[in-house]
């Protein structure tokens, strides 16, 4: 079954897709921690970074480039935050890969 993520970008699931190339979409949370929260997510489906590859090391560095330039294009460049969470078994809403970008500038 896709991810609630695969079906915003399949447009099953409404949400405002903010930045999109080949490999990966950018979002944002529907339930914002802070004054700018996207969430950056490759097409691929991966569950956790625990299930990452080798093949998945230029995905991952493509990721924190885009992080780059909406940091750059937000104006925020002096302050934002990245994170993954890692709670496989409690926490973790989506098993589907996403970096937060938040920040509050
Ligand atoms: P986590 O899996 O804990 O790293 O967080 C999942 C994030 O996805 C949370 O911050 C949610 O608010 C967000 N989220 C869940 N469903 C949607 C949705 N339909 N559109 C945008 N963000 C979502």
């Amino acid at each position: 079954m896709s991810s609630i993520f695969t079906k915003i970008l399949n447009k099953e699931i409404p949400s405002e897709i903010v930045y999109e190339d080949e490999e990966i979409f950018v979002i944002k949370d529907i339930n914002p921690k802070a004054k700018i929260h996207l969430l950056i997510i490759p097409k691929k489906e991966i569950p956790t970074i625990n299930d990452l590859q080798k093949e998945d090391k230029e995905l991952l560095a493509n990721m924190f480039f885009v992080a780059k330039k909406l940091a750059k294009d937000l104006n925020v460049e002096e302050w934002y935050q990245l994170h993954f969470n890692v709670w496989a078994k409690w926490w973790q809403e989506v098993m589907h890969i996403h970096l937060h970008f938040t920040s509050d500038l």
